[in-house]
């Protein structure tokens, strides 16, 4: 055989050996990802200690340090640590929770907890396929591709894994951002989920709407069902209700009209109305209630001003004049500690957002315009701190299937998360910012 031929096939030969190889890297991330899918984490009863044992077994084979943490019995949070060359830069913490929203089996094509693979789409169905385990696994796949490359990151790397973030996160992130242990690992930029996105490009978050869950109660001179007089509790709490449509009908036509996005109106809607005096059969029918109460979802983004939105309920939306009050069941506030408004700045004057949006170009990704999430994620309670957050899960292509049925994540996609976030935990890893800029490599 001539000496080119030879080099040829040889060459041919470790051609296939570097695919079958990558291959096999694939499928086994694959395979890590439906493991953590099959842990049925679903509230009400999620299996935590399941779930913290995979993590750990995980963090065991990277050599990463691990701590479980038990803010509340029960309810395990695990905490990993890639130490960096130097522990005095600010460390990055790239969170995610390990709960599920419940399912309901039978209205899904595939078994919501067996994350089968379609054959025909190569898509994986499961729960928590979008909404968070993907995210949660990425990180740490990511990590093992860097580990296997050899890089080892300046700064020090957290992954925390929460629990509880589907039922509000109080006893997850909200105890852990809260805690001596968060404040000692000086953490300086955070990274939680974001939304798929039916495009090309990546959605990116850096603010969110707080819930402000609101009772309006109107009371009044109880009276016959046949008496016509002002000021019954009922006539109060309608009026009200006018008032409250018409806001919301405005900020709905902002929306129609495309001139702001979901993330940046004040959305209200209402979730209970409670009147009436029962009876075994239904509500007495001749008498007018003394009391009646409505319950307000309100939504409100970070760009808000609270004390207006405060005056504009207590004088229009429940005023006193008709003997209305109102009480927040949850008010999450809009500003953050320092009193300034929770949003993470993206444009120059926060170097680490220039170090993601790069970081993502690098690995053949690009963002969209950064929006303000429409509901709530953990990395409220980080912002809370005044610290910078950003909400993103790099899912493209994709419908956004959330606290649906058929959630599902695409093989390709899935993979191709791995390699922004090795690209994103690679330049965070490897800069630090200095006088509000990024220093090149190290
Ligand atoms: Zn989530």
């Amino acid at each position: 055989m001539a000496i080119g031929i030879r080099l040829y096939c040889l060459g041919f030969l470790l051609f296939v050996a570097v695919v079958s190889a990558s291959l096999r890297e694939d499928n086994a991330a694959v395979e890590r990802f439906q493991k953590y899918l099959q842990i049925n984490t679903a509230q009400p009863t999620p299996d935590y200690a399941a779930a913290a044992d995979f993590i750990l077994s995980q963090a065991g084979e990277l050599k990463l340090e691990s701590e479980t943490i038990n803010f509340v019995p029960g309810k395990p949070l695990v905490l990993l640590k890639w130490p960096g060359k130097d522990e005095s830069l600010p460390a990055v913490l790239l969170n995610s929770h390990t709960d599920v929203v419940p399912v309901e089996a039978h209205k899904w094509g595939f078994s919501p907890f067996a994350a089968s693979i379609d054959p025909e789409t190569e898509r994986i169905y499961a729960r928590g396929s979008q909404d968070m385990k993907s995210v949660g696994i990425q990180y740490l796949e990511a990590i093992r591709r860097l580990v296997a490359d050899g890089f080892k990151p300046e700064r020090t790397i957290y992954l925390s894994f929460v629990p509880d973030e589907e039922i509000g996160g109080a006893e997850g992130a909200g105890v852990f951002s809260n805690s001596e242990k968060f404040r000692n690992l000086g953490v300086g930029f955070v990274l939680d989920e974001g939304l798929p996105s039916d495009g090309q490009n990546y959605r990116v978050f850096h603010g969110e709407r707080s819930p402000w869950w609101t009772v309006i109660k109107a009371s009044g001179a109880p009276g016959h069902g046949a008496k016509l007089y002002d000021n019954s509790a009922m006539e109060n709490l309608v009026k009200s209700l006018e008032v409250i449509g018409r806001f919301r009908a405005s900020q709905l036509n902002l929306l129609k009209a495309g001139e702001k996005a979901e993330g940046e109106v004040i959305s209200v809607n209402m979730v209970h109305l409670k009147a009436g005096t029962p009876t075994p059969t239904g509500f007495v029918m001749n008498l007018q209630p003394s009391e009646a109460e409505v319950g307000l979802d309100i939504r409100v983004p970070p760009t808000v001003d609270e004390e207006a939105l405060l005056r504009r309920i207590a004088e229009e939306w429940a005023p006193s004049s008709r003997n209305m009050t109102f009480q927040f069941k949850s008010k999450v506030p809009v500003n953050d500690m320092y009193g300034k408004p929770a949003i993470t700045p993206v444009d120059s004057s926060n170097p680490w957002w220039a170090l993601l949006e790069n970081a993502v170009k690098e690995a053949g990704g690009e963002l969209s315009k950064p929006e303000i999430f429409p509901a709530s994620t953990d990395a409220r309670y980080f912002r809370q701190l005044g610290l910078p957050a950003i909400g993103f899960s790099p899912i493209a292509n994709t419908p956004s299937l959330l606290h649906d049925h058929n959630e599902y994540l695409g093989r390709a996609e899935y993979l191709k998360g791995i390699k922004i976030y090795a690209s994103i935990i690679r330049a965070l890893g490897s800069h630090f910012p200095v006088d509000g800029r990024i220093k090149d490599e190290l």
